[in-house]
């Protein structure tokens, strides 16, 4: 009978033993987990307009900004999802984002990009946009960044000092600009206007593949610098 007790009490020893190894174990996996750095950061990338809003036209050629957007966009994509970075994009056709039912478009298709920001989880956004003015003379390519976003505009001078390595024309430094899309979200955010489809030489240049390339890959680079990867 008392051989039976001691028997018993050490069964209860060993069952308390492998429970709180299990538990340490348990935990001590999850908070290694949980603590884990993020070593895949998540961007939206953002091809401005479409749809019914082509944005700039082309002065020689009459290509559409909404188009160019769109190829920068992913050939942008394409870069850094070899780089092991996550790519959320805002649209990925020539379509806008609203409803063809709403009565204010440019607001709702907005906003539809608003919201792909906020339900994405990411780290930073990135626009794409072309620029034009009535000046034909007035070229090169600027990065703009959202009014006291102090990271946005961290992100914005690294990505213009890469584009200055492409392009001889492109600005020295980033700008503050007042774009709901920057405005929308606390995130990092960047608007690259990659140059003037208003300037005859530099509209050649937007729609040639190989200084696309380059000039995305310029991006890129500024975006893995920003994260110092
Ligand atoms: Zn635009």
């Amino acid at each position: 009978m008392n051989f039976f007790v001691i028997k018993k009490r050490h069964l209860c020893l060993i069952l308390c033993a492998i429970l709180l190894l299990v538990g340490l174990g348990t935990y001590f996996g999850l908070t290694a987990q949980a603590y884990q750095p993020n070593l895949s950061p998540t961007v939206v990338i953002d091809a401005g307009h479409g749809g019914r809003d082509g944005g700039a036209v082309g002065r020689k050629t009459g290509v559409t900004e909404s188009q160019i957007n769109l190829q920068y966009a992913q050939t942008l994509k394409e870069i850094l999802q070899s780089f092991g970075v996550n790519v959320v994009m805002t649209r990925t056709d020539l379509n806008g984002l609203y409803s063809p039912f709403a009565a204010n478009k440019k607001k709702d298709d907005m906003q539809k990009r608003k919201q792909i920001i906020d339900e994405s989880g990411a780290d930073l956004v990135v626009s794409v946009h072309m620029n034009a003015f009535p000046r034909s003379s007035t070229r090169g390519a600027q990065a703009f960044y959202a009014m006291e976003n102090s990271s946005g505009a961290e992100l914005a001078q690294s990505v213009q000092k890469q584009l200055q390595n492409v392009s001889q024309y492109a600005h020295s430094v980033a700008k503050q600009g007042d774009y709901y899309i920057l405005n929308c979200t606390s995130l990092p955010g960047v608007l690259v206007e990659f140059g003037f489809l208003s300037n005859a030489e530099e509209e050649s240049l937007l729609i040639e593949s190989t200084y696309r390339q380059s000039m995305c890959e310029a991006v890129a680079m500024g975006i893995l610098n920003f994260y110092q990867m």
